[in-house]
This record gives structure tokens, sequence and C-alpha cells, in this order.
């Protein structure tokens, strides 16, 4: 039986410890920093999405600036929009909720995102500086994963990585992760072909699909490390995992659970990328969780 690696304690953790060095600057300096987002149309997820991030930059004590522009605004209008922020000394960090509707070039947006104040980490600047090995802004998914691996411990050098789902936001930046962390990764995708080969020689098999259970417990090393990132919700209304949790913890040695898993640590990690893009712009310390 699996350890159940609990994303919703670490992520308490993280967000607490960055409400206390906010409260600090605040008293000190009377400033805080400044999450904008901006969201186009009236996608039910991405809405939901959105007010989550709202929620827990009022609880830090941050300040949001939430932007909703209705669905069919132009390219121009919301580059416009994204420069009058990078412009704004006001404004410390920048999320452009994704993804955008289909008439929208959302490269080009992501791209026109002040590198300084790019707080998911997906401009070509800090992709870039990831995948070089250097210091920079990281996606918050794949950064919140590293963390909870930390968290528990869980050694990456020498091991055998296997990524099922080759995204931006998760399983690319997870794959430069850690393989600056001396892992050997396998980046697995939907044209894989045998994916149960990879998955069954993964000591550490993280998986971000959005297909609900398509990792079964044959499918997984005894004794391996399993990271869950997926979320579907069933028709019962229930949210669900790419791995089928029920059987595969009985045979891994950790297990995220969904919900309760990764999912948190993405929101507290938004917030340390909010925090320590604040920290660099006003030269305050960076938050050390
Ligand atoms: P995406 O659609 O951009 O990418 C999905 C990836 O899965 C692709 O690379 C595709 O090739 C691969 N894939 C699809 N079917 C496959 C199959 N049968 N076998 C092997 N690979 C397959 O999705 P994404 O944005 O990376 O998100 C993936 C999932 O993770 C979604 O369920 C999303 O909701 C969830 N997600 C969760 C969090 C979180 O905080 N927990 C954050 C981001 C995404």
């Amino acid at each position: 039986m699996a350890v159940i690696i609990d994303g919703k304690k670490a992520s308490g953790e993280i967000l607490r410890f960055l409400q206390l060095m906010v409260a600090d600057i605040k008293l000190k300096h009377n400033i805080a920093p400044t999450l904008a987002v901006i969201l186009v149309g009236d996608d039910p997820a991405s809405k939901v999405y959105v007010s989550k991030k709202e929620e827990m930059a009022k609880k830090i004590g941050f300040n949001s600036l939430m932007i909703n522009l209705p669905d069919g605004t132009g390219q121009k209008e919301i580059a416009e929009k994204i420069e009058e922020l990078n412009q704004d000394d006001e404004v410390n960090a920048i999320l452009v909720q994704l993804p955008l509707p289909d008439y929208l070039d959302s490269h080009a947006l992501i791209n026109g995102i002040s590198p300084m104040k790019d707080v998911d980490g997906f401009t070509p600047y800090n992709f870039g500086l990831l995948a070089t090995g250097k210091e920079s802004v990281v996606p918050c998914t794949a950064l919140g994963i590293m963390k909870l691996l930390e968290e528990y411990n869980i050694q990456l050098a020498g091991k055998n990585v296997t990524i099922v789902g080759r995204s931006n936001i998760v399983g690319k930046p997870l794959a430069h992760l850690m393989m600056a962390k001396n892992a050997t990764v396998t980046v697995a995708h939907s044209k894989t072909e045998n994916l149960k080969e990879h998955t069954l020689n993964a000591d550490i098999l993280v998986c971000a699909t959005g297909k609900k259970h398509l990792i079964t417990s044959d499918m997984v090393k005894e004794g391996a490390v399993v990271i869950d990132v997926g979320i579907t919700r069933g028709e019962d209304g229930k949210l669900a995992g790419d791995v089928d949790y029920e059987n595969v913890k009985e045979k891994a040695s950790f297990i995220t659970p969904v919900p309760g898993g990764v999912g948190p640590m993405t929101i507290a990690m938004l917030a340390y990328n909010t925090y320590k893009l604040f920290a660099i712009q006003k030269a305050f310390p960076e938050g050390s969780k």
C-alpha cells in the first residue's frame, strides 16, 4: 500500500509561509504583490480556475486584478491589454488563462507578456532558460510536482522517469526539470507505441493526459512513485485522474490522489511565482520554500 502524497498539506505550508512574507512586507513597506489574470470568454472550467486563483490571491494578501474580456475580443485588443499590464509598475505578475478561444493566436499573446512578469513561465524566453538549465520562472504544475517529490524525499538522480503527456504546460517543462536533477526521462504521448513497456520501466511515473484511468495497475512497476496530474469530471460529477488509483495504490510506493495531489500544488506555485517576480522587481528577499 502506497504512501499517499498529500498535496493539500504541502501546498498549505507553502501558502502560509508566503502569507507571512507578504504580511511582513505590507507592514514594513505598505506594498503587496499584484497578480493580473486575463480571462477571455466564458468557458466554465476556466472560470472556475480563475476564481480559485483570485481566492488564493486574496488569502495570501496579494492584490488581484481580474480582467474578464468577452468572447470575440480581438487579438489586437488583448495584445494591447497585455502591453498595458507590462508597462504598469503596480502589476508584478501576468497570467493569461488558457485555453484561449480558438480564433486567437495563443502563442503570439503569451509571447507578448514581459518575461519579467510571466508568472506561468510560458514565454519562449523563460522556457528557453528552463531548457538550458538556467534559473527561470517555471510553469506552476511542473514546479509543484518537483516540490512534492522534494517534500517526500524522493530522489531523482539515476532514476527512470516516464512522463505520459508532452504538453508545453506539464510534460515538456517537467522533463527539463527532471533531467536537470539527473533522472533518465522518457516522454510518452498519444502516438507512443507500446505505452505499457515505457510505464513499466518507470521508477517514477507521471501521467498528464486527461484520459480517465489510462494507467492501470498492470502498467505500473512494483514500488514505483506515481504522480497523477490528469483531471476529468465523470458523469457522476466526481473528479478522476489518469490513474486507476484504487488498484495502483496497492502496487506503488507513493501516489498522488485526485483531487488533493498535484492540483493544490499548482495554485501554491502560482503564489510562489507571483511572489518571486515581485521580489525580483522590488529587490526583496525571495521565499525559500
Ligand atoms: P494536453 O491536452 O495539452 O496534453 C495531453 C497530452 O496527453 C498530449 O501530449 C497527448 O499526446 C497525451 N495523450 C493523450 N492521450 C494519450 C494516450 N492515450 N496515451 C498517451 N498519451 C496520451 O493536456 P494538458 O494541458 O497537459 O493537461 C493534461 C491533463 O492534466 C488534463 O486532465 C488537465 O486537466 C490536467 N492538468 C492538471 C493540472 C493540475 O494542476 N492538476 C494542471 C494542468 C493540467
